[in-house]
């Protein structure tokens, strides 16, 4: 899979090229402003992500979504280090394409977005957040998979990305691909899915970092010659600091991201799945990915979730 940028971006040129860049921001598509005249007039302007809030939507008694409505918070893990998904802003609440889908939630169960609780969830302790009651729901660039779902389920996926290799901008190692990070230092976040293939698949040699952000200084001073983890991710680091990395433009896994929530609630994870669908048929998704992630990457199609 080969991701591109945005034309309206084309600062950080090195890796724009790298990326495989076109210029092809389909017409119409949101600037970083992000209006989109597409489903102007559904959007009541609640919150940065203008979702209308369902006003006091039915739930069977004794469900999640009940008593969630009936709390009227909900409590999310989402990365605070990530820009475009789930980055930390001034005043402390997150922004990104996560979020958003977090508020989307929120939205349907009849909660607005001043009422979520955001807590952030780095990617070693997010089933442990789901497990042990401290959120609700954990959306965080999340990859779907088996040994994950022993412990928690998974609604979705809503994207799906794709590890790639982040290096510094003239790329000094000459990396071509994760093949040539064998025996390599390299930086990845303890706990992921790209950390573990770099290591046991490729050979690298790990730098285990709490998050990705924590993997960029280690590039910068030469400590590991780069950090992989999924394409949007890296993109967005790209785009935050310009002139400094590139990025090789070739992914080699599927990252299909789910919303976690806690196991065996299969009513809450059909209502999470419903609402995810009925946000891809409506153009809610895209907006939202347009007014996120899309001002930097292409807006993709939607995938198709998968109610195991
Ligand atoms: N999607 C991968 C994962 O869930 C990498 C991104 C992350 O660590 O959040 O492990």
């Amino acid at each position: 899979m080969r991701i591109t940028r945005k034309s309206t971006i084309l600062s950080s040129v090195g890796a724009a090229l790298l990326l495989g860049l076109t210029a092809c921001a389909p017409a119409g598509s949101a600037g970083p402003g992000g209006v989109d005249e597409t489903d102007a007039g559904e959007s009541t302007g609640n919150g940065p992500y203008s979702l209308e809030i369902a006003e006091s939507p039915e739930f069977e008694e004794g469900t999640t979504m009940a008593e969630l409505a009936e709390a009227g918070t909900l409590r999310v893990g989402t990365k605070f280090d990530q820009p475009l998904f789930g980055l930390q802003g001034p005043d402390g609440t997150p922004v990104g394409f996560d979020v958003a889908i977090a508020a989307l939630v929120a939205a349907e169960l009849g909660i607005p977005f001043e009422n979520i609780e955001w807590t952030e969830a780095q990617s070693a302790v997010r089933e442990s957040f789901l497990e042990s009651d401290q959120v609700d729901i954990v959306v965080a660039t999340y990859t779907i998979n088996d040994a994950r779902k022993e412990r928690i389920d998974f609604a979705g996926p809503y994207f799906v990305a794709g590890q790639d290799i982040l290096v510094a901008a003239g790329n000094p190692e000459g990396i071509t691909g994760p093949e040539d990070l064998a025996g390599k230092p390299v930086c990845s976040a303890e706990g992921s899915t790209p950390a573990a293939t770099i290591s046991e698949e490729y050979g690298a040699e790990l730098l285990a970092a709490g998050g990705y952000s924590d993997c960029l200084d280690p590039l910068r001073n030469g400590q590991v010659v780069a950090v992989t983890t999924d394409n949007v991710i890296l993109s967005g680091f790209v785009d935050q600091n310009p002139g400094e990395f590139e990025l090789l433009g070739e992914t080699f896994t599927e990252e299909p991201y789910g919303i976690g929530l806690p196991k065996g609630d299969d009513a809450f994870r059909t209502f999470i799945n419903d609402v995810l669908e009925e946000a891809f048929e409506d153009g809610t998704w895209a907006r939202l990915y347009e007014e996120t992630a899309g001002t930097v990457l292409e807006v993709p199609e939607p995938p198709a979730v998968d109610r195991y």
